[in-house]
């Protein structure tokens, strides 16, 4: 399946994303989790990228476009792709779709996972991140087994640069200014599939629904 994965962060997106794949064998697709790569491996594409991320900013749409033109084109995107984080700009939305119009590709549906602030905040003040391998965790709901490690690879979980509260609060600014206005233009393309739902298991019925699968 294509699907973009629409929501603020901490709404669920990367959860739904690593579900889906395991249905037929498309492949997730984060920006976020690309541009970390980047930033930890030290590229020239992690020194442009880093101070916006660690504000909480974003990070321009030439950039972001140049990542989407490469990657969409991989191997690995001919099963399909569940697109995490991206696009977040009427701009990149805008690029997104010349770029599939160029490939011949046409999206299964855009999906917009909707989650009320407090839920949000909660989930992203005790989120934590593997290092190594970018599995998520909860420090409430979800630690891994030994405090601190990895249970899947042995990296060290961390709570990423961009989830102090500070950033996080300019992420939420972020995105209502720039990102929400994507499920209007989505509605309007008649591709939007809109769930409430603090369950990613209500996310998936409803795409499956959707999509008759
Ligand atoms: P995420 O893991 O999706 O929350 O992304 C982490 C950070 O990477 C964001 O706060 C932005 O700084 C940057 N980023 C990720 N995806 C995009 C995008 N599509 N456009 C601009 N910046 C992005």
């Amino acid at each position: 399946m294509k699907l973009i994965l629409l929501g603020a962060p901490g709404a669920g997106k990367g959860t739904v994303a690593k579900l889906l794949t395991k249905m037929d064998g498309s492949v997730q697709i984060s920006t976020g989790d690309i541009l970390r790569a980047a930033v930890a491996a030290g590229t020239e594409l992690g020194k442009q990228a880093q101070a916006a991320m660690k504000a909480g900013d974003l990070v321009s749409d030439d950039l972001i476009m140049g990542i989407m033109g490469e990657r969409l084109k991989e191997d690995d995107c001919k099963n399909g792709y569940l697109l995490d984080g991206f696009p977040r700009t009427i701009p990149q939305a805008e690029a997104l779709k010349v770029l599939l119009a160029d490939m011949g590709e046409k999206l299964d549906a855009v999906v917009s996972i909707e989650v009320p602030r407090d839920v949000i905040l909660d989930r992203l003040t005790t989120r934590r991140t593997c290092e190594g391998c970018g599995e998520i965790y909860n420090v409430k709901s979800n630690p891994p087994k030994e405090e601190g490690k990895c249970d899947k690879c042995g990296g060290n979980v961390v709570q990423r640069e961009d989830e102090t509260e500070e950033a996080i609060s300019n992420r939420l600014e972020v995105y209502n200014e720039m990102t929400a206005p994507l499920a209007g233009f989505y509605e309007k393309e008649g591709s939007l599939l809109a769930v409430e739902a603090t369950s990613s298991d209500v996310v998936i019925d409803a795409i499956k629904k959707k999509l008759a699968i």
